[in-house]
């Protein structure tokens, strides 16, 4: 299935939302949801290039869940939301739009996506590493949104497309990425995936 969309949330951990000197938002508000293009994503295994510009650009590991057919999820797996920092942190500052941020070339590394675990999705743990030090490792049960309320809010607000998935938000230790960093990440006894950079 074709990925149109890349629907993800902003701000789902609060440890990550502090680590960036945001507040943490309340589980009564509505998601923060950003688009990344389906057109960002880098195949499991293949080797991406950085953008050019000045930006530090951080790895933000997380759950990644596919929409089926039925706009049910059929498919999970793990994902990068590469974020240009810096440029993010002057788009917040005069209030501007994070695409230039979130959506550049080959900014959504994404696993294989395999079918969903029989267990509670929101019992799954996860992790990335970074040249073998483990970087970030996230918990689905801290997310401040769960899954399906994130899946009934996104599909109740936006026009998602069978083969569009869900990035479920990044748990602290976000950090900046430099050539040549080999990228393991993975949801315990699910799914693995491994990148380079160039
Ligand atoms: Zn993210």
């Amino acid at each position: 299935m074709t990925i149109r969309n890349i629907w993800a949330v902003g701000r789902n951990y609060g440890e990550h939302a502090k680590e960036l000197g945001n507040a943490v938002p309340s589980s009564d508000s509505a998601p923060m949801i950003f688009l990344k293009a389906g057109s960002t994503v880098v195949e499991n295994g293949a080797t991406f290039p950085l953008p050019s510009n000045e930006s530090e650009i951080h790895y933000e590991c997380e759950i990644a869940l596919r929409f089926g057919a039925d706009l049910n999820f059929d498919g999970i797996s793990i994902a990068l939301d590469l974020t240009a920092r810096q440029i993010q942190d002057q788009c917040k500052k005069e209030g501007k739009p994070w695409t230039i941020a979130k959506s550049f070339h080959a900014s959504c590394p994404l696993g294989p996506i395999v079918a969903l675990p029989s267990r509670d999705l929101q019992s799954l743990t996860f992790s990335l590493k970074v040249n073998e030090d483990v970087k970030q490792r996230g918990d689905a049960a801290d997310m401040i949104h769960p899954i399906e309320k994130l899946r009934r809010y996104v599909l109740s607000t936006f026009p998602v497309c069978p083969g569009d998935l869900l990035l479920t938000g990044t748990p602290k230790g976000v950090g900046p990425l430099k050539s040549g960093d080999r990228l393991v990440a993975e949801i315990d006894d699910v799914v693995r995936a491994e990148w380079r950079v160039s």
